[in-house]
């Protein structure tokens, strides 16, 4: 630990919609260090899956820096990003529509080693062989199509694709949200066993904070594209002090002592923002501040930082 692989810094995204814009992403700020997993979370629609498209220069900014491995992505030259594209991997929700349908697993899994030139004919087998192995994926699928597999074999398949290349930062979106329950947890256990074993560090994306809290070593809860509370796990769990970050927290059942805080109504439109903090239509507390100022992300005693005009 102690090795910053990921710094983001003011990130901003705003997408044109006619006369307004759309601020998917809207100055978010955050680091990760070397095996730490990082958990985002938010409702759909708060620019979680926008920042780690970003990350990974999928699209490009409005404003903002990304360094990774302590160089500038929107700066890098060619043979830098095809580095960077070897060290972060990205995981999504639905492990079928990532797979090539028309590939054998073994095939899908060695595909990043051909498309990077690596190893021989004979060494690639054996390496996806060993990522099998590794994800637990029985090697009697190695010739199999990925549609005979059920949706957790899947998503371990996809993984091991994603470990071919042997990465230091894999990017999870939403990687279990398709899964039963019971299969979910098997899933968790297996990045939680494969980040100790290789050290990798994780973004995890997730809607749900029983997910993010199962995994992650900090927190960063979004909002309408704002991060308004980040903090380590334990400070997010036990003393969550965004009214947002209590909500989602309600959501978790295990949390039993928390005080019950009413989320009313659906998140409102990036496109039109409430006034203030673009919390206040749905916050209990709200105050007439509220409406008129934006509370801005401040810190709290060490690491636990949260934009609320309650503190
Ligand atoms: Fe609620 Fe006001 Fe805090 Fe926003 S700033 S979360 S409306 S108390």
């Amino acid at each position: 630990m102690g090795e910053i692989i990921l710094t983001v810094k003011d990130l901003k995204k705003y997408f044109d919609m006619g006369r307004k814009k759309l601020k998917a992403v809207d100055g978010v700020s955050f680091t990760l260090k070397k095996g730490e997993s990082l958990g985002l979370v938010g409702e759909s629609g708060s620019g979680k899956s926008t920042v780690a498209r970003l990350i990974l220069k999928l699209i490009p900014p409005t404003s903002g820096e990304v360094y990774l491995f302590g160089k500038p992505v929107f700066k890098m030259s060619k043979a830098e990003e095809k580095m960077m594209r070897r060290k972060v991997q990205i995981v999504f929700q639905n492990p079928y529509m990532s797979l090539f349908p028309h590939l054998t697993i073994g095939t899908n899994i060695g595909e990043p080693l051909r498309i990077h030139n690596i190893g021989g004919e004979k060494e690639r087998r054996k390496r996806v062989m060993d990522l099998m192995e590794l994800v637990g994926v029985p090697l009697e699928y190695f010739n199999s199509f990925p549609h005979e597999l059920s949706g957790g074999q899947q998503q371990r398949v996809a993984i091991a694709r994603a470990l071919a290349l042997e990465p230091s930062l894999l990017i999870l979106d939403e990687p279990v949200s398709s899964l039963d329950v019971s299969i979910q947890v098997q899933i968790l256990n297996l990045l939680k066993e494969l980040q100790n074993k290789k050290q990798l560090s994780y973004i995890f994306i997730a809607h749900d904070l029983a997910v993010i809290e199962y995994i992650s070593t900090t927190i960063a809860v979004m909002y309408l594209g704002k991060l308004v509370e980040y903090a380590p796990r334990e400070l997010i769990l036990d003393k969550p002090l965004h009214p947002y970050t209590q909500a989602l927290l309600e959501a978790v059942p295990v949390i039993g002592h928390l005080k019950r805080v009413y989320l009313e109504g659906e998140i409102p439109s990036p496109i039109d923002p409430p006034s203030g903090c673009p919390f206040h239509p749905r916050c209990k507390y709200r105050k007439p501040v509220c409406k008129e100022k934006k509370p801005e992300l401040k810190g709290l005693g060490e690491n636990h930082f949260v934009a609320c005009h309650l503190y």
